[in-house]
């Protein structure tokens, strides 16, 4: 049980609509801030704010000390060393930085270390069909730069994964698998030990989308077996435009860059450049040192409430919210209720509310002071699958309440008679 957590995020004491307390569900596209966080940012702007790295002042030492300790608490947060976490603006971009590395190395911009970066005509790149638009774009533009094939493995009609027969999906021409740790859409979480079992088997490289996990779920990359994983700072309860990825050194070191500039340097001449090590030369640029410290806040404020104890919260929540919508008349819950012991799906439901489009179910929760997500949540392959152009979503947190859950579920089973739908 969490207790009082609530009282540490300052802006669930707000007001919405008509003056309605907030309820707020709708943490997997972003999450609120605990009081930790806001004070770690602003406490670095206020005495410690300066340029990282080869400063010679002493602020310049302290900032660099912030931001080097804050990768360490984040790379502690999901099992990894420091030198494995490389800082991007999110999840997003994480996962471009891997697609777009393997696409420097096919065209021959790393030299001989990148080769099992290099992919050509006759590889194949493998993905599902339950991604998020930021772990599928990217693999198809390095299968249209490359000459590589796209493949991937299908959901069924409730919307998971088919793990059955994963040698049809992920055949000895797969060189990269990137997969979903769990859906934003379904809430499903994935049994990766399958999928990776099966990419080793054919030397395929793994690359786990952990954005909507590693916020909601005790998360080990050692014990995942994956290669490379991407996370976002904002969805765990950090500050926005940070995340990461986290990756094998070894493989870290051999991905070329693809973002250029200064700081991601050894040597530079007029005619080329030499690379430092990881992480660092995946960080040109001016660094996002005050949102790393956030973010390592939010990192040890969840390991404080025990991310067991998150998941169970969660879960707890999630039985309320799946079971009582399912229950609805008219109401297509996506996805099953799930098993309340057991982690296999996050704190969400998303519904499609039988003869009312989700902008105004959204509409009518609004009134209500819901905060939900409607749309395709950038999942257009999976709701076109599921034969949905969109859906209607309520996600939790650390601070959501079994009185949040409720809220929903009496708020969705008036959409219908709201809009007259009798049928
Ligand atoms: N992957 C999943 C499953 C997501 O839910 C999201 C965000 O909604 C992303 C990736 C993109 O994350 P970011 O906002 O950190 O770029």
């Amino acid at each position: 049980m969490l207790e009082n957590v609530r009282d540490d995020f300052p802006l669930l004491a707000r007001t919405v609509r008509n003056g309605r307390p907030l309820v707020y569900l709708d943490s997997a596209a972003t999450a609120q801030k605990p009081q930790a966080v806001l004070d770690a940012e602003f406490g670095f702007y206020r005495e410690h704010y300066a340029a990282v790295a080869r400063g010679a002042h002493l602020l310049a030492e302290e900032a660099t000390a912030a931001y080097e300790d804050a990768r360490a608490d984040v790379a502690e947060f999901v099992g990894a060393a420091p030198e494995e976490i490389v800082w991007t603006s999110g999840a997003t971009a994480a996962l471009n930085l891997v697609a777009n590395g393997m696409a420097a190395a096919s065209a021959g911009l790393g030299g001989d270390a990148s080769s099992p970066f290099a992919l050509g005509p006759g590889d194949e790149i493998v993905v599902t069909q339950a991604e998020h638009h930021a772990n599928l774009i990217p693999w198809q533009q390095l299968a249209t730069r490359t000459g590589a094939t796209l493949r991937w493995i299908p959901v069924d009609p409730d919307g998971a994964l088919v793990l059955h027969d994963l040698p049809t999906y992920i055949t000895e021409a797969a060189r990269v698998v990137a997969f979903t740790h769990a859906s934003n859409v379904t809430g499903l979480v994935t049994d990766v030990e399958p999928i990776v079992r099966r990419a080793r088997e054919v030397g395929a490289l793994t690359v786990l989308d952990g954005c909507q996990s590693v916020p909601h779920l005790p998360v080990d990359v050692a014990q995942l077996g994956v290669d490379f994983m991407a996370f976002s700072g904002h969805k765990m309860l950090g500050p926005s435009a940070i995340g990461a990825l986290w990756g094998r050194k070894e493989l870290l070191d051999a991905l070329p860059p693809s973002v250029y500039g200064g700081g991601a340097i050894a040597t530079v001449t007029m005619e080329e450049t030499t690379w430092l090590e990881a992480p660092m030369r995946f960080e040109p640029g001016s660094p996002p040192v005050a949102q790393a410290v956030g973010m390592a806040a939010a990192a040890r404020y969840l390991t404080g409430l025990g991310m067991d104890a998150v998941a169970a919260h969660e879960r707890r929540i999630a039985h309320v919210l799946r079971s009582g919508v399912a229950e609805l008349p008219g109401v297509r819950l996506i996805g099953p209720v799930g098993d309340p012991a057991q982690d296999d799906v996050l704190g969400l439901a998303s519904v499609a509310v039988e003869g009312v489009h989700p902008h105004d179910v959204g509409q009518v929760l609004d009134d209500r002071g819901i905060a939900a997500r409607v749309g395709h949540h950038c999942a257009q392959p999976l709701h076109r699958r599921l034969g949905l152009a969109g859906s209607t979503r309520a996600s939790t947190h650390v601070y959501s309440t079994e009185d949040d859950a409720l809220a929903f579920v009496e708020a969705l089973a008036s959409v219908r008679s709201f809009f007259g739908v009798t049928a």
